[in-house]
């Protein structure tokens, strides 16, 4: 029997892997790569190596959750390093709990490698600092994603003014987003920003307020969505009276989540 790993890709950037992920991608046998795994981190894999996309295209899937659970399984009856490399990190918005869940019950033996994180790789990209001891004490992570045609939004009820919201999937969304931000209590001019294919050569981000998501569109996918008093920009510069303003906001959210 052989091994599967669970693998986090990166944000796309070959040197925003783990020394142990670049590692096994090196002896891999099979490797299932989801759609956003980019050119530059395939390029990691062992010439040996089968490797399949399983991604999806234009919102089709190439194989369903149910089939790619069944292949990794299959997989590792026939091959001794098995890995399915997911963007980012394997264990955020990557269906890896209907992986491991099938593996465990096939008693296939897994390990699972973390990966830098989409959100975190556009924080760093953008400098933002997504906690910060004087006004940000909890990070979101969330997002807009459509099941069944409604949005999803029932999360803005975790948000306080001292929470850094960061939006995966935002989609075409942006209206309703901003909308939504601001009905959960958020000032309309809290900033935030866009960052669409962050850690890669074509990244573009564009600082904004949550009032005036609604006027955005054309937006390359990936894109995530930073929401809160630290998404602002150099140009942004933090005024003394804003100071004042995020402080307050920040007491205020502490004593309504106490
Ligand atoms: N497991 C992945 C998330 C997969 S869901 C991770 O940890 O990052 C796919 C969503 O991730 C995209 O819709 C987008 O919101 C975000 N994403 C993935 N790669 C990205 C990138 N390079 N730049 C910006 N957002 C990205």
């Amino acid at each position: 029997m052989g091994k599967v790993y669970l693998i986090g890709a990166g944000p796309g950037d070959p040197e925003l892997l783990t020394v142990k992920a670049a590692r096994i991608l090196a002896s891999a046998d099979i490797v299932l790569h989801d759609a956003l795994v980019t050119q530059e981190v395939l390029g990691l894999v062992s010439p040996q190596a089968q490797v399949i996309d399983v991604g999806k295209r234009c919102g089709q899937k190439l194989l369903t959750q149910d089939e790619i659970n069944a292949y990794l399984i299959h997989a590792s009856s026939v091959a001794g390093v098995v890995v399915r490399l997911k963007s980012g990190d394997p264990l955020i918005f990557g269906r890896a709990g209907e992986e491991i869940e099938a593996l465990q019950s096939a008693g296939v033996e897994f390990e699972i490698v973390p990966g830098i994180t989409s959100a975190l790789a556009a924080a760093a990209s953008a400098r933002v600092s997504l906690t910060d001891r004087r006004f940000a004490s909890q990070v979101l992570f969330t997002t807009a994603h459509r099941k069944g045609g409604a949005m999803a939004l029932d999360w803005t009820r975790a948000i306080t003014p001292g929470t850094t919201v960061v939006v995966y999937m935002p989609g075409a969304a942006y209206a309703g987003l901003g909308d939504a931000l601001i009905e959960s209590g958020l000032d309309p001019q809290t900033p935030c920003v866009i960052v669409s294919r962050a850690a890669r050569k074509s990244q573009q981000m564009l600082w904004t307020e949550i009032a005036s998501l609604r006027k955005l569109s054309g937006i390359s996918a990936p894109a995530l969505l930073i929401v809160g008093c630290v998404a602002r920009s150099e140009a942004q510069t933090i005024t003394a009276e804003v100071w004042k303003e995020l402080q307050a906001a920040a007491v205020q959210g502490e004593q309504q989540t106490a």
